[in-house]
């Protein structure tokens, strides 16, 4: 392998693999590891597929994206989030996560730093050590709603820094940063001549009648943000793998580039039924929202009663990140700690220090009420006889 690759597996998928495979072999599982609403996705989507396929939509697709679905994907971020992108600003990507891979190997030189507040999403760090690039971590506190501070962010930028990562709402604390403390971060940013990339993939599932704010509506900042969206969350198609980067077009002109090199592009099919998806966005979005909402609910105060224990309810994504204490040990190695639990109760936990941050767990809630009963009906039994 190639030495100046510094790369690690991703610990969600690691053990979403692990479950899957533990799954196949016929052993009960309780997968509460990646984070995927599992919801079916929309008939009206799958019929748009199958209408792809019927029409022999099967060939290449334009690389940046069918031209329909970026009018359309464009449309959403503006009437929906309050931007004002145009098609040239929009590319559609193999997932969010390809999105972002593409926006760093663009623009990481070696040495190059990288701003990521921490606990962060697995990926970020990784994927700035794989362009040989340094993750420069903030850590936050449960204590100050997991948020960075303004401050923080300003100590860490050295000429080298070439972007902070935000990711609002954030996986894995479900914490959402307010249009102030946006515009502050965001003003810090164009001050140090930084660009900002802004994770906004769970931006549908927001509870509780929460206002969203996208880092893509404030026309001041525009130059100066690259947005990463997907449909994998709120549209419930992780698998459909169709995500988008919203950019200044001289970003969206090298990632064509680099899309042309490499994938050739999103699967056409793919592309079709997302455009239905979007187009249906009004119906399909509250939907998943609010089923996410009462599972939210259900693992909360299950788990709450169960280990009598007051976690607070997470006001977006699809993740509860649950301090070990809550269990009743004063073990911190979470690692050891999710290894132990997969092994005795057959739940599957991510361990914080994956997400930076030791002596938590990460729980996904986007499984089925009942699988969300049963496994902390699992975890408390063992923890109460221990
Ligand atoms: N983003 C999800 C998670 O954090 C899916 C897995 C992944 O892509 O890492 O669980």
């Amino acid at each position: 392998m190639n030495p100046s690759i510094h790369l690690e597996p991703s610990a969600t998928i690691k053990i979403n693999s692990l479950a899957l495979e533990k799954q196949k072999s016929g052993q009960g599982v309780f997968n509460l590891s990646a984070g995927e609403p599992m919801v079916d996705t929309s008939d009206i989507v799958k019929q748009s597929a199958i209408r792809a396929l019927q029409k022999n939509y099967t060939h290449y697709p334009p690389v940046a994206g069918i031209p329909e679905l970026r009018e359309t994907a464009c449309a959403w971020m503006n009437e929906d989030f309050g931007a004002n992108f145009t098609v040239s600003e929009t590319l559609v990507t193999a997932g969010g996560k390809m999105g972002l891979y593409m926006v760093l190997q663009a623009y990481i030189s070696l040495g190059d730093e990288v701003i990521i507040p921490a606990p962060y999403w697995v990926s970020y760090p990784s994927m700035v050590k794989i362009f040989g690039g340094v993750p420069k971590i903030i850590e936050t506190s449960e204590a100050e709603d997991w948020k960075i501070q303004a401050t923080d962010v300003e100590a860490l930028i050295t000429p080298r820094t070439k972007f902070i990562m935000l990711n609002n709402a954030s996986n894995p604390t479900g914490v959402l940063y307010t249009r102030e403390e946006l515009h502050t971060i965001l003003s810090i940013a164009q001050t140090h001549n930084v660009m900002v990339i802004s994770d906004e993939v769970y931006s549908g599932l927001v509870y509780d009648g929460n206002e969203y704010i996208s880092c893509a509506s404030f026309p001041e900042f525009k130059n100066n943000v690259v947005i990463i969206q997907s449909c994998s969350k709120s549209f419930a198609m992780t698998g459909w793998r169709v995500g988008f980067v919203f950019a200044p077009q001289d970003v969206i002109k090298i990632l064509s580039s680099l899309t042309g090199q490499t994938t050739s592009g999103v699967t056409t099919i793919s592309q079709y039924a997302t455009l239905t998806a979007i187009e249906h966005r009004k119906t399909i979005v509250p939907a998943i929202r609010d089923a996410m909402q009462k599972r939210r609910d259900v693992f909360i105060d299950t788990f709450n009663s169960a280990f009598g224990t007051e976690l607070q309810k997470p006001v977006s994504a699809l993740y509860s990140f649950i301090p070990m204490s809550a269990f009743g040990i004063s073990e911190t190695d979470s690692l050891t700690f999710c290894e132990r639990v997969m092994e005795e109760t057959c739940v599957a936990l991510v361990p914080g220090v994956a997400f930076g941050k030791e002596g938590y767990v990460r729980v996904a809630f986007g499984v089925g009420e009942e699988e969300l009963r049963e496994s902390i009906d699992m975890l408390s039994t063992f923890f109460i006889e221990i």
